[in-house]
C-alpha cells in the first residue's frame, strides 16, 4: 500500500558510518546515542544497525526509551542518562538497563529501586565540567561520590562508569574544550582517590564533534549520536566522510492548472506570476516541516528544485513547477544523501537556521519509517 509520504532510511548507511566512527575512535568502545526514536530513523531498527556497524552499547536520554530497546529485543548494555524523580526505575534495574545519577536524592531513588528489585543498579556518575545542563557541580561531586561508595558498600550500587558532556565540541578552538577536559580529569581524579573509579570504570565524554575533532577526549568510550545517521556535527569542517542515512519523500496528492495572479495558500503569501502548474505535497508542520519553511526550503520534483510556494500548512504544502509535467502520485524528494539533485539534511538546516538534529528528529509520527540497506559497507576513507 502507498503511503503519502515516508521516511526512507538506509540502514546499511548508519552501518558503515558507525564503523567508520569506530575507526576514528581507535580502540575506544562505542555507545550510540539513540534516543528521540534514533534522531527520528526508528528506534529498534536503527539500534540494530548500531550496534551491527561496531557499537557495544546503546544510549537514551530517558528510561522509557531504554525499555522500548528491551522490549524490542536488544539486550546490548543501554544506559539512560536523564533521569527524573518518581520514575519506575524497579523495571529498569530487572531490565538492566544502566543509570546516570547527578545528585544524592537520585541516588537514594536508584538504591530503593535496586533492594526490590533484588539486584545492584549499575551506576554512571555524570559530572558538570562546564556544560551547564546535566550532571553534578564540581562542589557538590565529593558529596555523590561518598553516597555512591555508601550504597555500594551495601551492595546496592556498582559504579560502572563516570562520564560529562561537552557545551561546545561543534565549535573548533573553542576555550571551554580544554577547559571542561581538565575539569573532567580532576573530577576523575577525585573519583579514584576516594575509590569510586577503579581500573574497570568506564570514562566518557565525546559526542559525535568530539569523536570527530578531538582525539584527547576519546577515554575509554565515545558517545556518538547525529554522526552514526551520517549528518556531520562540525558542517564548516565537511562531512567526514559520513553518508547520511535519511531520505524524506512524499507523493503528490494534487495538481491543477491555476492563472497569473493566483494566491497559494494561508495569507496568499505566494502569488503566481504567471500562468502555472501547481503541486500538493503531503506533508505539513505536524509532519516536521518547519512553518518557517514557507517560502525558503527546496524540494526535488520533476528532475528541478523547487522552493516550497506559500504557508506551510498542518498537513501539506504546495509547489510551483511551471509548465513542466507533474501528475497526483508522482515522487518529491524533500531531502536526502544529495545524489539525485535533492536537498540534503544539511541544506534544510542552513535554510531554516537550525542544526540538522533538529530536522530529522522533528519528522512526525504519521510519517512512516521504511528501513532499506541501500548503500555498501565498506567505509569510504574521507
Ligand atoms: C545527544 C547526546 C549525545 C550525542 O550527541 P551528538 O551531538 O548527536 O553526537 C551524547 N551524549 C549525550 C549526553 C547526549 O545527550
Amino acid at each position: 500500500m502507498a503511503t503519502p509520504a515516508e521516511a526512507r532510511v538506509d540502514l546499511a548507511a548508519i552501518r558503515r558510518n558507525v564503523a567508520l566512527l569506530k575507526e576514528r575512535a581507535g580502540g575506544a568502545e562505542l555507545m550510540g546515542a539513540v534516543k528521540a526514536d534514533a534522531y527520528g530513523h526508528g528506534l529498534v531498527p536503527s539500534a540494530k544497525a548500531v550496534l551491527e556497524g561496531g557499537a557495544s552499547r546503546l544510549g537514551t536520554a530517558f528510561v522509557g526509551e531504554a525499555l522500548a530497546l528491551r522490549a524490542g529485543g536488544v539486550t546490548a548494555p543501554v544506559l539512560a542518562w536523564l533521569i527524573t524523580p518518581g520514575e519506575p526505575l524497579d523495571r529498569a534495574v530487572e531490565e538492566d538497563i544502566e543509570l546516570s545519577a547527578a545528585h544524592e536524592g537520585l541516588l537514594v531513588e536508584i538504591a530503593a529501586a535496586a533492594r526490590r528489585a533484588g539486584r545492584p543498579a549499575r551506576l554512571h556518575l555524570e559530572a558538570d565540567t562546564g556544560m551547564g545542563r546535566g550532571g553534578a557541580p564540581l562542589a557538590a561531586w565529593p558529596g555523590l561520590l561518598s553516597k555512591a561508595l555508601e550504597l555500594r558498600a551495601e551492595g546496592v550500587v556498582e559504579i560502572v562508569g563516570v562520564w560529562s558532556h561537552f557545551a561546545c565540541a561543534d565549535v573548533p578552538g573553542h576555550p571551554s574544550v580544554g577547559q571542561q577536559l581538565e575539569a573532567y580529569e580532576s573530577a576523575l581524579k577525585q573519583a579514584e582517590q576516594a575509590g569510586a573509579a577503579g581500573s574497570s570504570v568506564i570514562r566518557h565524554v565525546s559526542n559525535s564533534a568530539a569523536v570527530l575533532t578531538l582525539p584527547a577526549a576519546r577515554f575509554d568510550l565515545v558517545r556518538p549520536g547525529i554522526a552514526m545517521y551520517g549528518l556531520s556535527p562540525v558542517p564548516e569542517l565537511g562531512d567526514f566522510g559520513l553518508r547520511p542515512a535519511m531520505t524524506l519523500t512524499a507523493r503528490i496528492a494534487l495538481t491543477k492548472r491555476v492563472p497569473e495572479e493566483s494566491g497559494v495558500s494561508y495569507g496568499h503569501l505566494y502569488v503566481t506570476d504567471r500562468e502555472t502548474t501547481l503541486g500538493l505535497v503531503p506533508l505539513g508542520y505536524a509532519d516536521g516541516i518547519l512553518r518557517h519553511a514557507t517560502g525558503r526550503a527546496e524540494v526535488l520534483a520533476g528532475g528541478r528544485r523547487r522552493k516550497v510556494a506559500g504557508r506551510v500548512c498542518m498537513d501539506q504544502f504546495v509547489i510551483d513547477v511551471g509548465d513542466d509535467p507533474l501528475s497526483p502520485g508522482d515522487e518529491v524528494v524533500l531531502f536526502g544523501p544529495g545524489d539525485g539533485g535533492e536537498p540534503t539534511v544539511q541544506e534544510w538546516a542552513d535554510t531554516l537556521g537550525t542544526i540538522t538534529h533538529e530536522i530529522v528528529t522533528r519528522i512526525g509520527s504519521r510519517v512512516p519509517r521504511v528501513h532499506q540497506h541501500v548503500t555498501t559497507d565498506t567505509p569510504e576513507r574521507p
